[in-house]
Order: structure tokens, then C-alpha cells, then sequence
């Protein structure tokens, strides 16, 4: 997910600068955005880069009160590095694909009564899995070279060493999880996180709706990897959009969601998406 947070601002040879009538014309009350690869596009060991015409973009559509929340695999805290080198902050951070806590000036605050169902379910989850999860920990231990991923002393996540090492581990997890009805995973690339089924970024999204009342028709998701797939849907989110560099089951997702396939990587796709909404009114049109 990206230690290195030297970056750099790149600009594109056009701007928006005159699109706020237009902006007007939409009914976007809400944008549900992945950071890693969607807001931003990939990077390994070289610069991240910003796309200052999405910067502007998010600010504009924010002076004409559409919501704008991140919505990412990242915990709180990683979170507030991202946000170290992407100038812009959003008015809602939804974690570990399922927390939701809303900009509080320069910090956090969560929404309670979300969270702490979420937290309770978690708690239950782990109790209910608990040898399952001792099987996935030995498997994992003797059969991969993968890193075993804790917090507070519990089994979170693992990250494999490469896609095909992910492909067995999913293989693995497939073949187990029946035993636990509720036990559930989220992958991100070669990151996966464990969870309960009843949380991932599309029901996050809908518990954010709900607090807001706002309805899927006045909202905009977009994002690149596996975990976006929950949320990736027209009943959840009736605009919908993916950079070029998303993973060939996005792209299909978001096509038949009736969305917009960018040809630009990250934050320029997701520029190029909200353009075409704002002109047209519709992604696709
Ligand atoms: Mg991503």
C-alpha cells in the first residue's frame, strides 16, 4: 500500500475552471473514492503522483456541497500518511474496507453507533473463527512465504509475496471458510484482510447513505482492485467509474453497472469520469 510518501504535482494541459455551472446540473450529492490506484495512481518505489486537476476537481464539486469520502483498505492511521502528500482532505474516511469516521478538523471522529456494531461483530467473528484461523495461521506459516499481518495480537491480514503465492492462499481460504458462515476476506492486490461477511466497501457505503440520507441515485464510486467490487454496483451507487489501471474484473463491473472505463491512469481517470458526469449527466452519455 505504499511506504514511500515523497511526490510530486502534476498538471494537465487543460482545466475546470469554468465547470462550476455545469457541476450544478448534477444531482452528485456523494463520492465514494478509493485512494490507492484511484485517487492515486500506482506507485512502487518512485514519486507518487498527484493529479492537480483532481485535486481542483474535489474542491470545486466540495464549493457545491457534494460529500466526498475516501473509501480504502487503509487503516485511520494510514489514512493520515496518504493524506501527508495528497492535498486534499476528505470529509469522510471509511477504513479497513468498514469503519466509517467523519473530518473533524484536523482529526477524526468516528461514527459511534457504525463502528461500534462493526467493532462487536468483528469481536464475535474471532471468537466463532478462532481454530479456523489457527488452521489459516499454520498454513499460512508452513506453506508461503507470505507475512502474517497483526494488530493488537490478532491475525489480520496477510500480505503474499506475489499475486500467483495470492492465488493459492485464496484457493486455500476458499476451501475453509464454509466452516465459519460469517468469516469472510477483502483483497487488495497482494494484501488481504479478514472480515466479517456483512462488511466490505459496498455495505460501508450504504451505512454512510443511511447516516447522510443520501440515496444511490446521487451517488459516485470508483476504484480499481477486488476489495471495490462490493461497491461497484449500480443498486449502491448509481455512477460509476474506474481508472484504466483497475484489474480486468472492475473494469467489467463497472461496464456492466452502466459506468465509465477510463483510458487515463488514477486520479486523471477519475477526472476524466467526473468531467463526463458533469457535462452530461451521466458517465456513459
Ligand atoms: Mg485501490
Amino acid at each position: 500500500m505504499g511506504g514511500d510518501f515523497s511526490f510530486q504535482i502534476r498538471t494537465l494541459p487543460f482545466s475546470f475552471a469554468h465547470e462550476s455551472d455545469r457541476l450544478l446540473m448534477t444531482n452528485l450529492r456523494l463520492l465514494s473514492l478509493d485512494f490507492d490506484g484511484t485517487m492515486i495512481a500506482p506507485w512502487e518505489s518512485e514519486p507518487a503522483t498527484v493529479s492537480q486537476p483532481l485535486v481542483d476537481h474535489l474542491n470545486l464539486l466540495r464549493r457545491h456541497g457534494t460529500i466526498i469520502a475516501m473509501n480504502t483498505g487503509r487503516t485511520l492511521e494510514l489514512v493520515d500518511k496518504a493524506l501527508k502528500f495528497f492535498p486534499f482532505r476528505p470529509d469522510y474516511a471509511l477504513t479497513t474496507e468498514r469503519e466509517i469516521y467523519k473530518a473533524n478538523g484536523s482529526g477524526w471522529e468516528p461514527i459511534a453507533e457504525w463502528n461500534e456494531d462493526c467493532q462487536q461483530s468483528h469481536d464475535q467473528l474471532y471468537r466463532d473463527a478462532s481454530e479456523l484461523l489457527a488452521d489459516v495461521e499454520r498454513y499460512l506459516s508452513n506453506r508461503t512465504q507470505a507475512r502474517l499481518h497483526r494488530e493488537s495480537g490478532r491475525l489480520v491480514g496477510v500480505v503474499a509475496q506475489d499475486p500467483p503465492e495470492m492465488e493459492g492462499i485464496i484457493s486455500y481460504l476458499d476451501s475453509q471458510r464454509r466452516r465459519v458462515a460469517e468469516f469472510s476476506y477483502q483483497r487488495n492486490g497482494i494484501y488481504l484482510r479478514f472480515c466479517h461477511a456483512r462488511f466490505d466497501k459496498g455495505s460501508v457505503l450504504q451505512g454512510l447513505q443511511a447516516h447522510l440520507g443520501i440515496e444511490p441515485g446521487e451517488t459516485f464510486a470508483a476504484g480499481d482492485n477486488y476489495n471495490d467490487l462490493p461497491m461497484l454496483r449500480r443498486e449502491i451507487a448509481r455512477h460509476l467509474a474506474c481508472p484504466v489501471n483497475s484489474i480486468i474484473e472492475v473494469k467489467t463491473a463497472v461496464r456492466e453497472g452502466g459506468g465509465y472505463v477510463s483510458d487515463q491512469v488514477g486520479g486523471d481517470g477519475l477526472v476524466e469520469a467526473l468531467s463526463r458526469l458533469s457535462s452530461t449527466g451521466d458517465v456513459n452519455s
